[in-house]
């Protein structure tokens, strides 16, 4: 017999203290934050749904780990075995130890980049960006259209638009193209899955054009899962072999390994080309630490290696899935307009649709962030005009496309009853929706505003 309960698949050992704070202390919390969640203290918030980047639990074979961990400098056991892990994942012999994934995007995309370089993505992450555009190069987002419409259901929405991929690489002509990244899943395309079929031809289109693929694979254990459920002839793979076989499709990947490798630090860039390997290697060295530890604690590096094995268990991604989806079927059952279908991670509230009375230079994203905080201590992440907003030579708002605000959840941190205290915080809200105030930004750093931008009420 099937029991229809899906259960967390782990046991409670050690527990981390939630102060419940009271309304009251909250509307001084926020006050003290500037009305930007990402000011709070840690304990000032009771569920934090901010990230799901370095916020999973470890469990107790990787706190073991941890214990074991061989911190040599040159040649340490706990290299040894983060490298056959990531080796027989990736089937990529050449394997970089970084701190994060930013830190591998560095090493390759400044190697690879430059000047006159471009860069075709499903949806470039911004840490992705970034890197990118620092190097001189362009990056250019071609998302299937239908990633564009929230509302819109596909099994598939984080799939790169093969038809533009072709029409970007003739126009700037395949010597041009730095690499083809495709990030699974497409985090900032709303944590949509790439189906394997997608893979398949991106990939085809790569090797016609002599043009280099990259795996962004921060996520390949959850894309796995919607590959073995959602797309035909994978119903009897394991999720493991679904994204070896994915990896297979490329060239090299990029990962941070606080996500799917389930611990709090770490990440790597993994090789097939040698010659490429080495140059980033040398930077590797100057800029992270030697080879067999680039930024990271042989500690760390047994974790990941431990991390990278459970991930792909199939009760855990089970639970991992279903429990996002649950929030997901929630939230649309009171209403909430999301964005749909749930993405692996998180699940993407649309705050201009759910309050289209907030003009967009009073940031909706802004204000359903902050009423969630207020309400029930929730903590997330504005993404919208806020993060992405630009202004015109007017100083008037340009805004994002989208304003969305981001529940991501920790992986292994929060039960059914913790994600029910989020709809039922949603629940209330539907109920004060008379109460909003708009926001104006009264402080912003010239870059990355979102994280230390302060703002002020708009009727202020
Ligand atoms: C988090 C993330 C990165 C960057 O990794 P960090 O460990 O945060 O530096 C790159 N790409 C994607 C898709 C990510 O989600």
């Amino acid at each position: 017999m099937q029991f229809k309960t899906i259960i967390e698949p782990f046991r409670i050992k050690t527990v981390e203290r939630i102060r419940l704070t009271t309304p009251e202390e909250r509307v001084k919390y926020l006050q003290n934050a500037h009305y930007n969640p990402f000011l709070l203290h840690s304990n000032e918030v009771i569920i934090d749904l901010l990230t799901d980047s370095g916020t999973s639990a470890m469990s107790s074979e990787q706190w073991a780990g941890i214990m074991r961990g061989d911190e040599s400098y040159a040649g340490a056991s706990s290299w040894l075995r983060m490298e056959k892990a990531v080796q027989d994942l990736t089937g990529c012999p050449y394997v970089l130890p970084t701190h994060q994934g930013r830190a591998a995007e560095h090493l390759l995309y400044t190697r690879i980049g430059g000047p006159g370089r471009v860069f075709i993505s499903n949806t470039h992450f911004d840490t992705t960006r970034a890197n990118i555009e620092f190097s001189g190069a362009t990056a250019i987002d071609c998302p299937i259209p239908e990633n564009a419409d929230p509302s819109l259901e596909h099994p598939f929405k984080g799939n790169l638009d093969l038809q533009k991929l072709e029409e970007q690489i003739q126009h700037y002509g395949p010597e041009a193209i730095a690499a083809v990244i495709l990030t699974v899943t497409n985090n900032s395309g709303g944590g949509q899955p790439v189906s394997m079929g997608n893979a398949r031809a991106v990939s085809a289109i790569c090797k016609k054009y002599g043009t280099r693929l990259i795996l962004d694979a921060c996520r390949v254990a959850e894309n796995a899962w919607y590959i073995k459920h959602r797309e035909s002839g994978f119903e009897d793979k394991t999720y493991r072999q679904i994204a070896q076989e994915m990896f297979a499709l490329a060239d090299g990947c990029i990962m941070s390994a606080k996500k799917d490798a389930l611990v709090n630090m770490g990440g790597f860039l993994a090789l097939r080309d040698l010659d490429l390997a080495v140059q980033c290697r040398t930077v590797l060295i100057v800029t992270e630490g030697f080879s067999t530890y680039g930024g990271l604690s042989g500690r760390d590096m047994e974790a990941i290696a431990i991390g990278l094995d459970e991930v792909f268990e199939s009760d855990y991604l089970n639970y991992r899935i279903k429990s996002t989806a649950y929030l997901a079927y929630k939230l649309h059952a009171l209403g909430i307009p999301i964005m749909r279908p749930a993405g692996g991670h998180a699940v993407y509230v649309d705050a201009r649709a759910f309050s289209p009375e907030i003009p967009l230079d009073q940031y909706p994203g802004q204000v359903l962030a902050c009423e969630l905080y207020l309400i029930g201590g929730i903590r997330c992440c504005e993404i919208g005009s806020v993060m992405f907003g630009k202004y015109d030579e007017a100083g008037k708002l340009i805004p994002a496309n989208m304003d969305l605000v981001r529940l991501a959840i920790p992986r292994r941190v929060y039960t059914q009853s913790h994600l029910d205290y989020v709809a039922e915080a949603f629940s209330e809200l539907v109920k004060h929706r008379d109460k909003k105030t708009g926001y104006k930004i009264v402080y912003e750093p010239p870059f990355l505003r979102h994280f230390t931008a302060r703002f002020g009420f708009f009727s202020v």
